[in-house]
């Protein structure tokens, strides 16, 4: 004997009494089948229903593949065989408007433009629907959402029908089903019809405002992003207020933020290329004026220069005939910077790795240049060490 599915024919219903046929022995959790449930199984897209279930909380439910049975997933034992169950009320009307708001839009994209939907998703953050098109555009599809919340707004009613597989071809359902028997359909007056199993809104109002707040394309797909009902208005909430934070930081008024944040954004551009040009300059000068030793070395230990300006430093004192450039920098870790003029045989990638062998640390590069973070040891020490086995090599 199956379970009983209260939601088919009752997708309001949320509280029930059942029970128990069995139990399975989960691990940490314990699966209970009913006789009847008003809990919904993952699937067609829609997740499961949470919940209780003899005061017990139900964590997940599914569908068992072999036996048809429902499995509600509990967190441990209820006590007793005859239990009271209850559906998390918020969870199933978002399932319920976001399952339904699909079948609006879906019915939308094959209306207006004759895209298929080739598969949902209903999740906690986001809910999709791939179609079987190329591309969307922007336009296409804000007709698309408009076409959808006038439906929403015309209070179809939703009703569900069993209908039998031999009429089934007659009933212009919006996607052939492969079931088989008597099949339970979806029906949004006047407007579509579908093969689901999943529980809908009694009316399109109930639905709430649609929007579409994505799209991407993947393999001759088009994904489109929506949210239905209450998860609109938060929606609308979270980004008006962060719209406001951006125009409050820029001092535009709030539907001038676009124009008013790309100029921030290309001022900021500029100041960033002039700074970099003004100390590519300094850095000139202080490589000019950097102090090189008789036996031709550059070597010094900094303090939060950060590795750009220490590699861009040490190039350009390299620049001088006959140098080796030894610099090291501890900030957040220590970092060193080898080099040496072109004139010069040195190889500092191999000094380099013997310093890594004695410090640790990772890094690599060329003959004439190299570079290592992470280093373990007294920066004073470790260009003592790096200059003394220079002879060495
Ligand atoms: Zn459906």
């Amino acid at each position: 004997m199956q379970t009983e599915r209260l939601y088919y024919n009752e997708p309001y219903l949320l509280e029930f009494d059942a029970e128990v046929r069995g139990t399975l022995d989960l691990g940490a959790r314990v699966g209970v089948l009913l006789d009847r449930t008003a809990f919904y199984p993952t699937s067609g897209g829609q997740p499961h229903d949470v919940g209780t279930l003899g005061g017990v909380a139900v964590v997940d439910c599914y569908e068992d593949e072999q036996s048809g049975d429902i499995v509600h997933v509990l967190e441990g034992k209820p006590g007793t065989t005859r239990v009271r169950g209850q559906v998390d009320a918020d969870r199933r009307k978002d399932h319920m408007q976001h399952h339904s708001g699909q079948h609006v839009l879906s019915r939308a994209f094959v209306e207006l433009y004759g895209w298929p939907t080739l598969s949902f998703h209903l999740g906690v953050e986001t809910c999709t629907i791939d179609l079987g098109v190329d591309s969307a555009s922007r336009d296409q599809l804000d007709r698309v959402e408009d076409l959808a919340n006038r439906i929403v707004q015309e209070n179809r009613s939703v009703s569900i029908r069993y209908l039998n597989e031999d009429s089934i071809a007659e009933a212009g359902l919006r996607k052939a089903t492969e079931r088989t028997g008597e099949i339970r359909v979806i029906d949004v007056s006047g407007y579509d019809r579908s093969a689901c199993g999943g529980t809908h809104v009694r009316n399109t109002h109930e639905i709430g405002p649609i929007q579409i707040t994505g799209v991407s394309r993947a393999k001759k797909q088009t994904r489109v992003e929506f949210i239905c009902g209450n998860r609109v208005l938060r929606h609308a909430r979270a980004t008006h207020r962060a719209l406001e934070t951006i125009s409050q930081t820029v001092s535009s008024r709030l539907l001038d933020t676009p124009s008013a944040v790309a100029s921030v954004w290309q001022e900021f551009q500029q100041t960033k290329k002039r700074i970099e040009d003004l100390e590519s300059h300094l850095l000139d000068h202080e490589a000019a004026a950097f102090p090189v030793d008789d036996a031709g070395y550059a070597v010094a230990a900094f303090k939060d220069r950060g590795i750009e300006t220490l590699k861009m430093l040490a190039a350009r004192i390299a620049k001088r005939p006959g140098t080796v450039v030894l610099l090291a920098d501890q900030s957040d870790q220590l970092r060193v910077v080898f080099a040496r003029a072109a004139d010069s045989a040195l190889d500092v990638s191999a000094l380099l790795k013997k310093t890594i062998e004695k410090f640790g640390g990772r890094g690599g590069g060329r003959p004439d240049f190299a570079q290592a973070g992470g280093l373990n040891g007294d920066v004073d020490a470790v260009l003592k060490f790096a200059k003394q086995i220079v002879h060495g090599l």
